[in-house]
């Protein structure tokens, strides 16, 4: 997805006004975030009761539930009860923010904007799930693979295959001169093979040699609507980055615990999750300084 010329300075000026509002927002959704974290994986309504104390059930008054800073101010504790409030409602609301704040930066204000938003909001709710309940939920990874499917649907419709650059590159490019939406959803299908295909043979593979899953299908489906919406290559990239990051930690934590059964114990979404958003900031100018290595 190579960053196209942004539309902003046509549509807002000065560009800090745009920059601040997509800030602000995205800690205002990281706020919810924290409520779908919190909830889904319990198998509860994300909508109702509104948001109360873990400890001691008092109602997080509106002015208690302003992002990051209300738990500054609270010094992370409860108002009432003085119960400590985990970072991670902070940590999750700067992060969302600070991700949709970079999407604007490299994407700009056009029709790519909203997926990339999207895209990254899910990437931190899978993230967090993972991390604490080793689980991903098919509640969110299901409606994912829709999603990627309807985007690359429409937007050759709407706004053409310029923001998909799989479209443009084998095997896909083979396919030029056909109908828009089906070149888009031919990249859409080698991309979900190349994400989900790729991780599932890896866990039938390990499976048959070691008789032990070393992989949740949870990875499996989350990377099916991952790899739909990046294209193959940036799929695999995603993967690669993921693997190498998930390596990189496997290490340093038999270094730490002196634990060699550390596999079980890292929910590997988190690796994919990280590996699919450098992919999608980086990835295509990843690939190509990777193949101006073999040009001449
Ligand atoms: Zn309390």
């Amino acid at each position: 997805m190579q960053p196209l010329q942004p539309l902003y300075p046509l549509i807002l000026e000065p560009v800090w006004l745009p920059a601040v509002i997509i800030f602000v927002f995205g800690a205002a959704v990281g706020s919810f975030l924290n409520v779908v974290i919190h909830r889904v994986p319990n198998e509860q309504s994300i909508v109702f009761p509104n948001s109360a104390c873990p400890k001691c059930s008092a109602a997080i008054k509106p002015y208690d539930n302003i992002p990051v800073l209300s738990w500054l101010i609270l010094g992370g504790k409860c108002r009432n009860c003085k119960a400590p409030i985990s970072v991670r409602y902070p940590a999750v609301e700067l992060l969302n923010a600070l991700l949709w704040l970079s999407a604007f930066w490299f994407f700009g204000l056009n029709a790519f904007l909203p997926v990339a938003l999207i895209f990254l909001t899910v990437t931190v709710v899978l993230v967090f799930i993972d991390a604490e309940h080793m689980i991903l939920p098919n509640v969110i990874t299901y409606p994912f693979v829709i999603f990627a499917i309807l985007v690359r649907v429409a937007f050759p419709l709407m706004a053409g295959n310029s923001y998909f650059p799989d479209t443009f590159s084998y095997p896909i490019s083979e396919l030029a001169g056909q109908s828009p939406v089906l070149v888009s959803l031919a990249g859409a299908l080698l991309g979900a093979l190349a994400g989900g295909g790729i991780l599932w043979a890896i866990g039938a593979a390990w499976k048959r040699l070691r008789g032990v899953d070393a992989m949740g299908l949870g990875d499996v489906k989350m990377m099916l609507g991952y790899g739909a919406l990046l294209g193959w290559r940036l799929a695999f990239l995603a993967i690669f980055i993921a693997a190498f990051a998930g390596a990189v930690a496997g290490v340093g934590m038999i270094l730490i615990k002196r634990d060699r059964n550390f596999q079980a114990q890292i929910p590997f979404g988190i690796f994919l999750g990280i590996g699919s958003v450098a992919a999608l900031f980086f990835g295509e100018t990843i690939i190509s300084w990777y193949l101006g290595q073999f040009a001449y």
